[in-house]
């Protein structure tokens, strides 16, 4: 079992439940429902009682939002009110967020290092976005394809072909695989998922793997589900396991407003706490759909719902790919640098495969026979004692730095001409028309630290 991770505080205190849901309900409605933000405005207590939250309009009452680093932050108008404790709710389901991320370090020292690259690539050329991005180290699919057929789908899921049935050869075989990821990757693994571009529900068998998950981690696996309201009374145990355990939180894809009316009326708000509504049509007043995948046209890309800094697995057709995290484009569409799909046919040859994987695409060294450049968008600002580089995207990166400041700008510029190989730029740097050279082993340091901070990018396409 993740033993650290079960001794993390809870994201609210039970005692608050209807004072934080009844706040989340009302949210809801504000998010999900066209035209209720003016119908509440104008007369809010009559709306709260005909919505059915027992509450007053001081009791809800916010200083207009306000966004800070990515994350909506929200000022309770009033001190120990409901929307206090529900504002102190959003600061825990976010600091939650980031302790999981924390938990998602592989422990195989070459992936560990990747990750951290991809992180801080991810950051400078996803900006915002990545707050949101825990890049999860696994992930497990239990069917091939998805049956719902979300017409904005972030990862372009293909129509459902078949469902990895929970027998006791399929049993043995997942139980393997999750086995031998652990043993490679450590217990992060127990942060991933049991879908990516699959619907969890679609699988009948999904409660009885996931038991299967949580009897190795101790921890349940999110949820993300579009078919809410067809598995009402399948998912009521779950919600109340999730609520109970509070180690992670579920999400509802609503796709249309009636979607949203249904489940108002068969979940209480209390029941949806840890449930996140993630508003999914185009009336919906706080509509959350990426540009990436069946959503992403032509020159109209340029987003990403891809979470995963790892392997996916997919259990139906036994196979694995290897992906992180880019903006999507004509080139990655689903918003995901693939970097290599391989079968499997047992846990012994899925070990080999993600080891080889591991091997190939993990080197934390540039060859040198790798072309580099500096990333997209970037500039470097040299102040009086540090040195910052700027993103287009709004993300600042101070760097370490001690001593004659200006090499650092030299040798940004000289990775700036486009791609080049490493040694032809130290040669560069060794004879300054100034009369002055940079010492070789300073400029490798320094590339080599830029390379693991994201900040340079090759031409073979190595990330
Ligand atoms: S968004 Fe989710 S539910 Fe919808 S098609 Fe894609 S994978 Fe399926």
């Amino acid at each position: 079992m993740n033993t650290e991770r079960f001794k993390e505080n809870r994201i609210y205190d039970p005692k608050d439940i209807d004072d934080i849901s009844y706040v989340k309900r009302l949210m809801e409605y504000e998010s999900l429902i066209p035209g209720f933000s003016k119908e509440f405005s104008a007369d809010p207590q009559g709306v709260l009682k005909k919505i059915g939250i027992p509450l007053t309009p001081r009791d809800v009452a916010f200083d207009p939002h306000t966004v800070e680093n990515g994350n909506v932050i929200m000022n309770p108008k009033y001190p120990d009110t409901p929307a206090a404790k529900y504002a102190r709710f959003m600061n825990s389901k976010f600091a939650h967020r980031d302790e999981i991320k924390k938990y998602c370090t592989p422990v195989n020292p070459a992936m560990k290092k990747w990750r951290e690259r991809q992180i801080c690539r991810c950051a400078i050329q996803l900006g915002a976005k990545f707050q949101s991005l825990i890049h999860a180290p696994f992930a497990i699919e239990l069917s091939d394809g998805c049956s719902v057929g979300c017409p904005f789908c972030g990862l372009a899921a293909e129509r459902l072909k078949s469902v990895f049935f929970h027998t006791p050869e399929n049993a043995e075989l997942f139980k393997g695989v999750i086995n031998a990821a652990r043993e490679i990757i450590g217990d992060a693994v127990s942060e991933g998922t049991l879908y990516f571009g699959t619907e969890p529900l679609d699988n009948p068998d999904y409660e009885l793997f996931m038991k299967d998950f949580t009897d190795i981690f101790g921890n349940i696996p999110q949820i993300t589900t579009a078919r809410s309201t067809m598995y009402i009374e399948r998912l009521r145990p779950l919600l109340a396991e999730i609520n109970r355990t509070q180690k992670n939180v579920y999400r509802f894809s609503i796709l249309s407003e009636k979607m949203a009316g249904e489940i108002f009326e068969a979940f209480t708000p209390q029941e949806l706490i840890l449930t996140e509504l993630l508003p999914q049509y185009e009336e919906a007043p706080s509509c959350a759909l990426v540009n990436s995948g069946k959503n992403g046209k032509d020159d109209d890309y340029g987003d990403t719902i891809s979470c995963i800094t790892g392997f996916v697995v997919n259990m139906a057709r036994k196979d694995i790919k290897l992906a992180t995290p880019v903006w999507a484009s004509k080139e990655h569409p689903t918003g995901e640098l693939i970097l290599e799909r391989a079968k499997f046919t047992d846990p012994e040859d899925f070990k080999e495969k993600i080891l080889g994987m591991i091997s190939r695409h993990m080197s934390n060294l540039i060859a040198p026979d790798d072309r580099i450049r500096l990333e997209d968008g970037i500039s470097l600002e040299l102040l009086e004692d540090k040195v910052v580089i700027n993103t287009d995207r709004y993300v600042s990166v101070n760097l370490e730095a001690k001593g004659d400041l200006s090499i650092f700008k030299k040798i940004f510029d000289a990775l700036g001409k486009g791609y080049r190989y490493k040694r032809d730029i130290v040669s560069e740097l060794c004879v300054l028309g100034d009369g002055k050279i940079i010492p070789p082993e300073i400029v490798y340091y320094v590339i080599n630290k830029w390379w693991g901070m994201g900040l340079i990018k090759t031409e073979s396409g190595k990330v």
